[in-house]
């Protein structure tokens, strides 16, 4: 069988990054798509790690390309997934996290519905996001207050996915997603069921 994806989204501090590790010893193998962006890097964020740090022309040869399964401008930057990755880490069966925005649920929505779960995180208020993403201290105050009217338009789109995840307290929402990451390993493309009902038939 090949592999699932699971999408996160959520306003930028919501908490992704800190869920995504709490839970990681929990959920098993998986791959992480690093996402490539032209956004400089915060202090503490490495290149190959965080992200792949590249410039605007760099991107936008990668664009032209097809290089990328999507790609989104957030916040004035270009972010994106690169396809070959993530194609391979599918190939070997595993389970791809995705920390995409909104947009880019969208997109992966329409090309791999199938195989895909997602969930939004939250923290509990818009107060709240504020509050961490001024305490993270990794964003000048222009910057905050443009992802805080990015985060306004963000929620709205809470609907569309299958989970929410309310990040009040760590412990309890990397619970949450450590149970949404091992369901949605489960789903499996309509190609792989096909292949498992015609083999199921012949072994009669
Ligand atoms: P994202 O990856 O969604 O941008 P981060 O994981 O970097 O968000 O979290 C943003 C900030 O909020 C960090 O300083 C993090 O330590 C803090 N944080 C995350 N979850 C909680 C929580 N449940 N309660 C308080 N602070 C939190
Ligand atoms: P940040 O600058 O805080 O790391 O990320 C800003 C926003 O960009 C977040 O909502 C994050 O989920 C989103 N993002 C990060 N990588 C990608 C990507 O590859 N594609 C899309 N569409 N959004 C991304």
């Amino acid at each position: 069988m090949s592999g699932a994806i699971l999408v996160l989204s959520g306003p930028s501090g919501a908490g992704k990054s800190t869920i995504i590790q709490a839970a990681a010893p929990e959920i098993g193998e998986y791959y992480f798509s690093i996402s490539t962006t032209t956004r400089k890097p915060r202090s503490g964020e490495l290149n190959g790690v965080d992200y792949n740090f590249v410039s605007v022309e760099e991107f936008e040869e990668g664009i032209k390309a097809g290089d990328f399964l999507e790609y989104a401008r957030v916040h004035d930057n270009y972010y994106g997934t690169s396809m070959k990755p993530v194609r391979e880490a599918l190939e070997r069966g595993l389970l791809v996290i995705f920390d995409i925005d909104v947009q880019g649920h969208r997109l992966i929505r329409a090309k791999l519905n199938d195989i895909t779960t997602s969930a939004f995180i939250t923290p509990p208020t818009l107060f709240e996001l504020e509050k961490r993403l001024k305490s993270r201290c990794s964003d000048d105050l222009t910057v905050i207050e443009k992802r805080l009217r990015n985060a306004k338009e963000e929620i709205m789109a809470v609907g569309e996915y299958d989970f929410t995840i309310i990040n009040d307290d760590v412990e309890q929402a990397s619970k949450e997603f450590t149970i949404i990451a091992k369901a949605a390993r489960l789903k499996h493309s309509r190609e792989d069921e096909e292949t498992f009902v015609r083999n199921w038939l012949a072994k009669s």
